[in-house]
This record gives structure tokens, C-alpha cells and sequence, in this order.
């Protein structure tokens, strides 16, 4: 059984953890190529982490169809359109975060109250509009929240980010939720003082020269 379906399942064993997850909640993937085809991998839906074996990952082709025993995530939607539009997208991983998902009960886009907000490629990370679960309608809001930026909140649901590996993609979530902690805990002693468009602007040009220079990276 190949080692990127072990990686898959150890990066997705580390969200509960991480409490990046609760319970069956969230779903992870990565690009892959397997018997030939070009797809991904993908958590199967609904079920607890801990018990995954390899076989239970399910291999997805990019035209939607399924290769394996399982369901694959009922998110597979937005996994495939971020893997399709985006070709640094290496891995995808979606959240119900505490912190993130307070946030984006709020409807609101993150503003720049800290610099690291950077970090995932511009000076906000938005919220993508609401949709039902599951559906292309989220997936399409998706991905216009993601424009130019390797994370966004998703309405009344959660977080989604990107990465070029697994691993990446959880530390970018990790971050991710660290920094929607921060906002919210400032929130509670005032409104946080923002950065203006010029920082962020050095901020960013930083950021383009700094580490993998590649927010996804
Ligand atoms: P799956 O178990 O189907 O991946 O769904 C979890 C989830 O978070 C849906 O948004
Ligand atoms: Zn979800």
C-alpha cells in the first residue's frame, strides 16, 4: 500500500489533537497518481480517524469518480476544484476549528490586526460566502475566497486551507486557528488596531521573499 495513503492518514490523526477537529468533522487530501491516473487521495466520509487503514482512503480522478471501498468525503468538491485551479495546491485540508469557525459564524473576512495574516497570501482572509455542505454552490464560494490566498473561512462551517504537502497544509491550519484565536481575544477587550494597506504592502513583499516563497509552501 503506498506511503502517501500512511501520510495521509498520520497528518489526518494529528487534527483532533491539534483540535483542529472534533470528532468525524474535517477531511484532508493530497495529490496523487496512482495506477497511471493523475487525482487525489482523500479522507473517506464520515468516519473516525483512528481506524483508518490505507485501503480506506479513497483515490478520486479529476472527472469526480471514486477508485476504493470507501465514500470518499463529501467534500470532495472543493478538494478537486482548489487541486484543478490552483496547481501549487499539493494537499487540501478542511476544519471545523473552534476559533476559525466562531469567526466564520460572524460572516466576516479576517482584517490585518496582526502580520501574520500575511502569511496566507494577502492582507485579509476572507470568508466565503454560505452554502450548503457538500454542494459545488460552496465549493464555487470557495474558491473565489481563495483567490490569491491559501486559506479561507467557510460561513457557518469551518476553515480551509492548502498546502504543497500534508504536513504543510496542517501547519498552515495550525497557524490558521492560532491567529483566529488571537482576533477573537482582542475582540474582547476592544476593537484590535489594524495594519494599514502600506505595511501590509512591505509585509507581503517580505513574505514573497521570505522561507519557501510560496504561501502554500
Ligand atoms: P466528511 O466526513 O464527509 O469528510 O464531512 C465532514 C465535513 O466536515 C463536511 O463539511
Ligand atoms: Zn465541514
Amino acid at each position: 500500500m503506498s506511503e502517501p495513503r500512511r501520510e495521509l492518514i498520520d497528518v489526518a490523526r494529528r487534527m483532533a489533537p491539534a483540535r483542529l477537529n472534533q470528532g468525524a468533522a474535517g477531511n484532508l487530501s493530497a495529490r496523487a497518481r496512482e495506477n497511471g491516473e493523475d487525482g487525489y487521495l482523500i479522507t473517506p466520509s464520515g468516519m473516525d480517524y483512528d481506524t483508518l487503514t490505507p485501503e480506506d482512503i479513497v483515490f478520486m480522478r479529476f472527472d469526480g469518480t471514486p477508485e476504493g471501498r470507501r465514500k470518499p468525503s463529501s467534500e470532495w468538491r472543493f478538494h478537486q476544484d482548489v487541486y484543478v485551479e490552483r496547481p501549487e495546491a499539493g494537499a487540501v485540508l478542511h476544519a471545523h476549528a473552534p476559533f476559525a469557525t466562531s469567526l466564520a459564524c460572524l460572516r466576516r473576512d479576517l482584517p490585518p490586526f496582526h502580520y501574520m495574516i500575511a502569511r496566507f497570501g494577502g492582507d485579509t482572509i476572507r470568508c466565503a460566502e454560505y452554502a450548503t455542505f457538500g454542494t459545488q454552490a460552496l465549493s464555487r464560494n470557495a474558491l473565489a475566497a481563495l483567490r490569491e490566498r491559501c486559506a479561507c473561512l467557510l460561513a457557518n462551517h469551518g476553515l480551509l486551507v492548502f498546502g504543497r504537502t500534508p504536513g504543510r497544509a496542517f501547519a498552515l491550519a495550525v497557524e490558521f486557528e492560532a491567529l483566529c484565536e488571537q482576533y477573537w481575544r482582542a475582540c474582547q477587550l476592544g476593537p484590535p488596531a489594524l495594519l494599514p494597506p502600506e505595511e501590509m504592502r512591505i509585509v507581503l513583499a517580505k513574505f514573497a521573499a521570505y522561507g519557501q516563497q510560496d504561501p502554500a509552501a
